[in-house]
């Protein structure tokens, strides 16, 4: 249990302080409070020692990308489920809700009503509420994944109604954009479908979105989740 077999684990408590640090300068400049944004370590295509290292340096939230590779992380981890949130933040297909369904505590890849549906059907009534956010296509890329703005409100609203889920809000993978404001005309974008589905009347607490090149530009139009990859874990092989 002790003896850790991912090469860089030693590296991971001053990656893992770096990426804190980040995020607490951001919340300064932007005034908000330090404990607004949390930070969901991404650790798709890295070996299960590597969740167990972060896990070692006090890290608990890990976001995967694939359904399967995460399924056979979450069993290898068995031991410390207790202590771990599990993310779902890739793609989900309907023939993979059910094991989604009863691994998982949150996804942020609900691109569906259909998926919701399942997801709810399929939530055992023994786990808390599955957590979840909307996937949106912000930029409007063809090749992404996510709803188109104009469909998120009707499908929030039927979603936020379905038992055994939490609907918490919006999640984005805006297309790369170079320089600051690029960035965040992006993220302010997620930021203010949110802010018009809660005047509507929903209750939702979630904008999933910044990542490793562009978290402080997320945190200045009001991320509370940060996905971060390679900042934490160092680049994927
Ligand atoms: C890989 C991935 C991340 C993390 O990306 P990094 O650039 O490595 O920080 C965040 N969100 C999603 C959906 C991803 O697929």
């Amino acid at each position: 249990m002790t003896s850790l077999q991912y090469p860089p684990a030693r590296e991971l408590p001053g990656r893992l302080a770096q990426v804190h640090g980040r995020i607490a300068a951001a919340c300064m400049q932007w005034g908000r409070a330090g404990d607004s944004v949390r930070l969901l370590a991404v650790s798709k295509t890295q070996p299960a020692d590597a969740v167990r290292a972060a896990f070692g340096a006090g890290h608990r939230a890990f976001g995967e990308n694939y359904v399967q590779e995460a399924l056979d992380k979450i069993a290898a981890l068995t031991d410390l489920r207790a202590q771990l949130e599990w993310h779902l933040i890739g793609p989900l297909q309907s023939n993979k809700t059910r094991a989604v369904a009863e691994a998982f505590d949150w996804v942020h890849s609900v691109d569906r009503l259909k998926i919701a549906q399942r997801l709810s059907q399929q939530r055992p009534p023994t786990l808390p509420p599955l957590q979840l956010c909307l996937q949106v296509n912000v930029s409007g890329e063809e090749s992404k994944s996510g709803l188109a703005p104009a469909d998120v409100p009707e499908v929030a609203r039927a979603v936020a109604a379905l038992p055994r889920l939490h609907l918490r809000g919006l999640m984005s993978i805006p297309a790369p954009a170079q320089g600051f404001e690029a960035q965040r005309a992006a993220h302010r974008a997620l930021r203010e479908l949110l802010e018009a589905l809660n005047a509507q009347g929903l209750a939702l607490d979630t904008l999933s979105m910044g990542m490793s090149d562009d978290l402080e530009a997320a945190i200045a139009e009001g991320s509370t989740i940060v996905r971060v990859g390679t900042a934490v874990f160092g680049a994927r092989g």
